[in-house]
């Protein structure tokens, strides 16, 4: 349990403020929640950095802070629909209230709400390191960095995504609650082209599936028996578990890849 915590005021205050016991507290959904898996000493609060919060529109991409909360994406006109419905799978209002784009980001569970829908849409994250210089990168970069345990440190500070950039949403939970057994993404441009499918897959990971989208690029007709195909062997360690058999999770992968084929086809037909 922290003992400690700082109100930053500025980018600049909330890096000075970074120490090895510190975290950055946004929105406190998982820091402060009952067996958080975010363990600190120190609290750096982000609330008051101005900086961090609003969504804009700027040249071909509408840029998210890192302190918009799920429930301002939700209402904000300027968001696609595709990413107000990813918002809405945190199905608790209170919540959406509180939860912020960037510390969903950050936190990379493999329930994830937000991450499969930003792989799939090629978002953009700009975040700093302690030097305080801004870069960016897209947000597969950002999982593949943080997956090699580069980037732990670095300060979101707002997302990008392109607006005509086409998202399908499937989500699997027992109940609206619940947490998600798998949520898919499957990201694709206005001619069809340029597929990204993300996915959480709990008590697994968070993936960005190349190797599916590699078969599609290759051959957009591809049947399904090659998707199938492809689930049964996708190369994860997927468990057997309360959520289900790996043979179940890995049949619910293949046939809603094989679903958002189609309906990303009729999309592109319309
Ligand atoms: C009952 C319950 C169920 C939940 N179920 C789910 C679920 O199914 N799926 C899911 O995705 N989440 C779930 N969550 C977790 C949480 O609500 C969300 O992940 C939320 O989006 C985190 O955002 P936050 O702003 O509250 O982050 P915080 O709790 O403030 O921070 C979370 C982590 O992100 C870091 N962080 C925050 N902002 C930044 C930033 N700008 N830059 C760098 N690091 C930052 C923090 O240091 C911390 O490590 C659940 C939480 C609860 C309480």
């Amino acid at each position: 349990m922290a003992d400690k915590l700082i109100i930053a005021g500025t980018i600049k205050e909330a890096l000075q403020a970074r120490c090895p016991d510190a975290v950055f507290l946004a929105g406190g959904t998982e820091i402060n929640r009952l067996n958080s898996s975010v363990a600190a000493g120190t609290l750096i609060s982000l609330k008051k950095i101005g900086k961090l919060h609003g969504i804009r529109k700027d040249g071909d991409k509408v840029w998210i802070g890192a302190c918009t909360t799920f429930q301002e994406a939700v209402e904000s006109p300027d968001v696609p629909v595709w990413f107000r419905e990813a918002c809405r799978l945190m199905a608790s209002r209170t919540k959406r209230n509180m939860a912020t784009v960037g510390g969903n980001t950050a936190i990379l569970r493999d329930d994830s709400y937000l991450v499969p829908a930003l792989l799939a849409a090629r978002a953009i994250v700009v975040y700093t390191e302690k030097s305080g210089k801004n870069e960016e990168c897209c947000v597969c970069r950002y999982l593949d960095m943080r997956k090699a345990g580069k980037l732990g440190d670095a300060l979101i500070l707002r997302i990008g995504i392109d607006p005509d950039r086409k998202v399908l949403l499937k989500r699997y939970a027992n109940t609206a609650m619940s947490h998600s057994v798998m949520n898919l993404a499957y990201g694709f441009d206005p001619d069809g082209k340029g597929i990204s499918i993300g996915a959480a897959l709990k008590n697994t990971g968070l993936f960005k599936l190349r190797s599916a989208e590699e078969l599609i690029a290759a051959d957009p007709e591809v049947s399904e028996e090659t998707i199938m195909e492809w689930a049964r062997k996708f190369e994860a360690k997927i468990p057997t578990d309360m959520f289900g058999s790996e043979e179940y999770k890995r049949y619910l992968l293949g046939t809603t890849i094989v679903k958002f084929i189609a309906d990303a086809r009729k999309e592109v037909l319309a």
